[in-house]
């Protein structure tokens, strides 16, 4: 049990963390570019902006959420997702006074209490942008142009990405009556979670997992059918954007997002090869959010991405980077009285810049050089009573294979010499 971390979690050991740590450069090198910044919020949030944010009747909300009272009586929630979060951040620093279009990045911890399976976790990590404050359709093409430019630059390939319109909620009662008047006589049919939906939520039956090989889905009215004309122009604006840059998308009128504060584009990334799993990242407008939550009305667009799934795509296709954390030098003390010297000459190199290593059992000049060597350090600094009384040390190279005497005083600007150029 003490040891043991909880069911879904996951220690990210130092051999992993170089993964970890070349895909957060990826991410911050992409939004640089792109004129996103990055915005870090607590892990943890009141209850209620999840509730508000991600909404009631969502298994996110209803099933999967880690609340807790705090000792204040106050009900807590760890972030099941970040774009809540990065809202009330927004609202309540004012963000939307600098500029009219803020664009922010987070990279984070998400919890959520869910069957942990491969590729999914109850503590995972998401990477997502949010574009506040503005309508045009190249602010939906830019966040989507951000999302498959990050994945490309990680030498990924096989992309999928798949597009739709939403509506608004204008055109979307509309949409809604005609699902319900189509799946009205195929209820039976259904799942018994569709069946709760067809009053509550129709549109989310057609990305139910259970009903989505029934034949009739196919016939199912498509949400492009009832857009209203600025849903329509604001989605061909989108397309167009795409397009004039080359970005091969598919439309799926089954892509649908059920809460109501989500408006006209959703769209989603698939990395095929990755089977069930595939979807690496996922988004959309959300212009009635940022009202929800208490703001006042603000067009957003933004999307995430699971970390986790990117790293194991990189990880199948071989695609991670070799890292290998090396010393550059290290140094071998022989004998008790070299001891000393030796520690103060390595605390040298390190303030020098170096990376050095040492070994401190006082072990035999076999058993250190071996060490020097699964090290893959450059040079071996060796250090006995003899070079002591000399003022020098026996410097090895160990890639050469050759070894000399060296002064202490040229020591540093030998080895910087030999690493560094
Ligand atoms: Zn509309
Ligand atoms: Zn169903």
């Amino acid at each position: 049990m003490l040891t043991n971390a909880p069911r879904g979690t996951k220690d990210i050991l130092p051999d992993r963390v170089g993964d970890w740590i070349y895909l957060e450069e990826r991410i911050r090198d992409i939004c640089a570019r792109y004129g996103y910044l990055e915005l870090r919020t607590p892990i943890f949030e009141h209850t209620e902006l999840f509730r508000r944010g991600i909404g009631e009747g969502t298994d996110v909300v209803d099933k999967e959420m880690y609340t807790f009272l705090d000792k204040g009586g106050r009900s807590i929630t760890l972030r099941p997702e970040n774009t809540a979060a990065a809202v009330r951040a927004y609202l309540q620093n004012k963000l939307y006074a600098d500029s009219s279009l803020v664009k922010l990045f987070y990279i984070g911890s998400m919890f959520r209490h869910d069957r942990p399976q491969a590729g999914r976790m109850r503590e995972f990590h998401q990477f997502g942008v949010e574009a506040l404050g503005e309508m045009s359709p190249a602010v939906d093409a830019e966040v989507i142009l951000l999302a498959v430019d990050f994945l490309k630059s990680l030498g990924l390939q096989e992309l999928k990405l798949s597009l739709n319109s939403v509506g608004c909620p204008k055109c979307r009662p509309l949409y809604r009556k005609a699902l319900q008047d189509f799946f009205r006589d195929k209820l039976e049919h259904l799942c018994k979670d569709c069946k709760d939906r067809f009053e509550r939520n129709p549109l989310r039956i057609l990305d139910c997992k259970a009903d989505a090989d029934q034949d009739f889905m196919q016939e199912a009215p498509k949400v492009a059918d009832s857009l209203c004309d600025d849903c329509r122009a604001h989605f061909e604006g989108v397309q167009s954007c795409l397009k004039s840059v080359g970005v091969e998308y598919e439309l799926d009128a089954r892509l649908v997002r059920g809460l109501d504060y989500y408006t006209k584009t959703a769209f989603e990334i698939k990395y095929a090869p990755l089977g069930a799993q595939s979807a690496v990242a996922g988004g959309g407008r959300y212009d009635g959010l940022v009202e929800e939550i208490g703001g006042s009305e603000t067009p957003a667009v933004g999307f995430a991405v699971g970390m986790e799934r990117v790293l194991l795509a990189l990880e199948k296709q071989g695609l991670l980077p070799e890292r290998k954390a090396s010393a550059e030098v290290f140094v071998i003390a022989l004998g008790e009285e070299a001891k000393l010297p030796a520690f103060r000459l390595l605390e040298e190199l390190r303030r020098a810049g170096l990376v050095a290593a040492m070994d401190y059992a006082g072990r035999s000049m076999k058993a250190q050089m071996k060490q020097a060597n699964k090290s893959a350090a450059r040079f071996a600094v060796i250090l006995g009573e003899d070079e002591i009384k000399e003022s020098v040390v026996m410097l090895k190279d160990m890639e050469k294979g050759e070894q000399q005497k060296i002064a202490i005083d040229d020591l540093i600007k030998t080895c910087i010499a030999g690493v560094k150029g």
